[in-house]
């Protein structure tokens, strides 16, 4: 630090600050901390249509059981009617035509069950392949989260990193600094935000742009002192003649 003036130094601080607020908003607003939030709620809605299919798959199962059991009650009676029937017990025509009657009845109803059992086991074989595809839908989307979880713990890793390393190396300049003048600095700071140390170029302010008046500008000789900007009283800096 060995020949460097006050005023540099805090250009140096300015720049270090300035990088630091550039890297804290680069780190909120990671685009994977969005996807990660997009992805949650896509999460989210599939586990309740999973739900609902779920549901559904349940009382489908439910009506299936319960025309089963309709089916084998018809069944048993068909069977037993028809064992009436053909055990040659029964000799009245007008008996055996009733029970004929019923069997057919008996059988038509059996057709319609059957008929009905037919569109559930469809309709049970439709919400699976539905549940299938929601559900891989789910692991990918959950692999998807993650990835985007490792990303962004690497990249705000490296930035936190990046940060620390700037406030180490702002700690020691701040060493060669006047408590005066960083004060003023970080009350700047925080009143106008962003850059408030200015670069004096051909008596132009850096950062409001305004000319100063060439007295000013000639009286203003000494690098080590700090300089005011008679228009935005920003902190003027004269520029560096030597790079090294
Ligand atoms: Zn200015």
């Amino acid at each position: 630090m060995n020949g460097r003036s006050g005023p540099s130094i805090l250009l140096d601080i300015q720049n270090i600050d300035l990088r630091i607020e550039e890297l804290t908003l680069t780190r909120e607003e990671l685009l994977e901390r969005e996807e990660i939030k997009q992805l949650t709620e896509r999460i989210k809605k599939l586990n309740k249509e999973l739900k609902n299919l779920n549901q559904e798959k349940h009382s489908l199962k439910l009506d299936q059981r319960r025309i089963n059991d309709e089916v084998s009650i018809l069944s048993d009676k068909i069977k037993s009617k028809e064992e009436k029937l053909y055990s040659g017990k029964i000799t009245n025509p007008k008996e055996l035509v009733g029970i004929n009657e019923e069997v057919i009845s008996l059988k038509s109803k059996m057709d319609e069950k059957e008929t009905e059992l037919l569109e559930l086991m469809e309709a049970l074989d439709e919400i699976s392949k539905n549940l299938e595809k929601k559900e891989r839908h789910l692991r990918e989307t959950l692999e998807e989260i993650k990835k985007n979880e490792l990303e962004l713990a690497r990249k705000e890793k490296e930035i936190d990193q990046e940060i620390s390393e700037s406030k180490n190396k702002r700690n020691n300049l701040v060493e060669h600094l006047d408590t005066e003048i960083l004060n003023e600095y970080e009350n700047l700071r925080k009143e106008k935000g962003g850059e408030v140390v200015a670069v004096l170029k051909d008596g132009i302010c850096s950062c409001c742009n305004m000319q100063l008046p060439s007295i000013k500008v000639d009286s203003m000789r000494d690098s080590s002192i700090f300089y005011h900007c008679d228009f935005c009283k920003r902190i003027l800096v004269l520029p560096q003649n030597n790079n090294k």
